[in-house]
């Protein structure tokens, strides 16, 4: 799609009140000239050289400018409420499209770029609506009724005053190099390499101090920064060269000079008064700015075309795929049939997991358990539908959840995941997040049977403490303000992908009970990383390589002496070492 098409359908909505205040500022420009008219007769007036009263021609002057500076600012104000409402409305779509995109695009993307497009894109669009628009009508309008009033007073002078543009244009044509589009794309190439070498250097800081090696990230960034000023440098310093001396062609001498000497020529041959000459020299020396601003709104338009190109790329992006007909699935089953995924191309050795069957009966429990990556939390995430399978069907109460809707799968499938998605809003909201309009007992009553309510209630403001700012949750007790969540959502099927990082014993033992509660009554497929909790499991599904090896009772597992056993053993093993290590100390 091209920058232009894309602008066209970023600003689709709102052209009518744009094209008004487009008319405002063409209305501005025309009436520019009536400050000159005024100017040109008061000058008469005053000299005694035309008949009649200076104020009458001072009143015309004054409403000329009034009227013209009163319509710019209305433009100017018109433009930026209607940008108030694009800003609004290109973020609201790109925060819905982005809800429905598949986690693989935020995979192939860093959180630089993400920010780049969301802060920055949508930025140079306001820049667009609110600035430019206004900016380039006045920029060429205003010099082009001052050049049909010089015109109008004397073909020569007219002609005269497009004399400085003609040699800006000439100098910066020969001395400038080519490529301007392409100059601003690779100057945004390098500003996006640099935003996500930031975003990465914050992000990866702590790890970095732990292991005593801070400069590492800055030196990707300073190498980053190094790189574009010197890409900058090279595309940006010929141009600003060529500028630096051309510019001088449109400065107020050389305007001056250029208009007196040929005025000095018609005031000699009786073709115009010193007074016109004079007029047309103040019209003259107001047409540069004109012609600068203009300038000036080109790179902001070419940005801005860029950017409307990059957001329409999103918003057209492929989404994970919505049922026509959604259908509701009876009851709550689940079965995977021959499910094969991969992160990459489709080549079979890169596959996460590979010809899956598994059925998890209703009100049962399933453990999945497996080396470290085997491919346990990418089921789990298939599960959730978070990602598509490439091949095979999981279906819930016997329907594919392709054909399932959003909000139906949604409220059928809870899920507590490893990376804990804890918001910066209050903990209630945070509790309540599935169902807004739960009232507040609820929120404590699942709070409690999250066994987490004591540890809410001694935050600074119980409930009300937000995230982030009064709430500082240690890794235990965010764990059960999730699971509080999940027990007020009460879903019928839950995936729960188990904490790889250990927490303390006390609090484990907490979270496991809060688990249990949460479990009780409803299909459960846990993601275990540590088997001890899962001996008790209906089912236990043991993944290797992203393949189905085992499958059974923790007592069957045991008894046919393969990999679970392994796993066993050596989970055991290791925990009776930690626990002789906290002994002899
Ligand atoms: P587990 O949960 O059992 O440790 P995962 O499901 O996380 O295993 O990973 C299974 C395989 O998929 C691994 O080879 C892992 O490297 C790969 N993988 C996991 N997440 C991604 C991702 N976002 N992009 C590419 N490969 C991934």
């Amino acid at each position: 799609m091209t920058g232009s098409t894309a602008l066209r359908e970023v600003l689709g909505p709102h052209l009518r009140p744009l094209a008004i205040a487009a008319l405002m500022q063409v209305i501005a420009s025309a009436a520019s000239v009536v400050p000159l008219c005024g100017l040109l007769v008061l000058i008469g007036r005053l000299t005694g050289t035309a008949p009649g009263s200076p104020w009458n021609a001072l009143l015309v002057f004054l409403m000329g400018l009034a009227c013209s500076a009163g319509l710019n600012s209305l433009a100017l104000l018109v433009c930026h409420f209607v940008d108030t409402g694009v800003q609004a409305r290109l973020r609201r779509a790109l925060a819905d499209k982005m809800g429905r995109l598949p986690l693989s695009w935020f995979d192939e993307r860093s959180t630089g770029r993400v920010r780049q497009l969301v802060q920055n894109d949508v930025g140079s669009i306001h820049q667009l609506v609110a600035h430019t628009i206004v900016d380039t009508l006045a920029g060429a309008l205003t010099p082009a009724a001052g050049l049909v009033f010089c015109l109008c007073i004397d073909w020569r002078l007219g002609l005269a005053s497009l004399v400085p543009f003609a040699t800006y244009l000439l100098l910066y044509s020969l001395l400038a190099a080519r490529g301007n589009q392409e100059t601003v794309a690779a100057m945004h190439r390098g500003l996006e390499r640099v935003s996500s070498a930031i975003v990465e250097y914050v992000n990866g800081i702590g790890v970095l101090k732990i292991f005593g090696r801070p400069d590492e990230g800055s030196a990707r960034f300073a190498k980053e920064s190094a790189d574009f000023r010197e890409e900058f440098g090279a595309l940006v310093a010929p141009q600003m060269r060529a500028h630096a001396i051309a510019v001088t062609a449109i400065s107020a001498p050389f305007v001056a000079l250029v208009m007196l000497a040929v005025g000095a020529w018609t005031v000699h041959s009786g073709a115009t008064s010193p007074s016109e000459v004079l007029v047309t020299l103040v019209a003259a020396l107001l047409m540069p700015a004109g012609f600068q601003t203009l300038a000036a709104s080109g790179q902001a338009r070419s940005q801005a075309m860029d950017a409307a190109r990059r957001i329409t790329e999103i918003l057209h992006g492929p989404e994970l795929a919505a049922p026509d007909r959604p259908v509701r699935p009876d009851g709550t089953d689940i079965e995977l049939r021959g499910v094969c995924f991969g992160y990459g191309e489709d080549d079979s050795d890169a596959m996460a997991l590979q010809d899956i069957c598994l059925s998890v009966p209703a009100g049962s429990v399933t453990a999945v358990v497996g080396p470290s990556g085997s491919g346990k939390s990418t089921l789990a995430a298939l599960l959730a539908r978070f990602r598509d399978a490439d091949s095979g069907s999981i279906s819930i109460g016997g329907v594919d959840v392709r054909e399932i809707d959003e909000s139906v799968l949604r409220a059928t499938v809870g899920t507590v995941l490893q990376d804990l998605q804890l918001l910066g809003i209050s903990v209630a909201d945070n509790i309540r997040l599935g169902r807004p309009q739960t009232p507040m007992e609820r929120v404590v009553e699942a709070a409690r049977a999250a066994a987490i309510h004591d540890e809410i209630m001694a935050l600074p403001r119980g409930y009300d403490s937000v995230i982030g700012q009064d709430a500082r949750l240690s890794g235990g007790q965010a764990q059960r303000v999730c699971i509080a969540r999940s027990i007020l959502a009460d879903a019928p099927i839950l995936i729960l992908d188990e904490a790889t990082s250990a927490t303390d014993p006390e609090s484990e033992t907490r979270i496991q009970e809060a688990l249990d509660r949460l479990a009780t009554g409803r299909s459960v497929v846990v993601i275990a990383h540590r088997l001890h909790t899962i001996a008790g499991a209906d089912q236990i599904v043991v993944l290797d390589r992203g393949r189905v090896v085992e499958r059974g009772t923790h007592a069957e597992l045991m008894a046919a002496d393969g990999l679970y056993r392994s796993l066993w053993d050596s989970a055991n093993a290791s925990s009776e070492e930690t626990r002789e290590g906290a002994e002899a100390r």
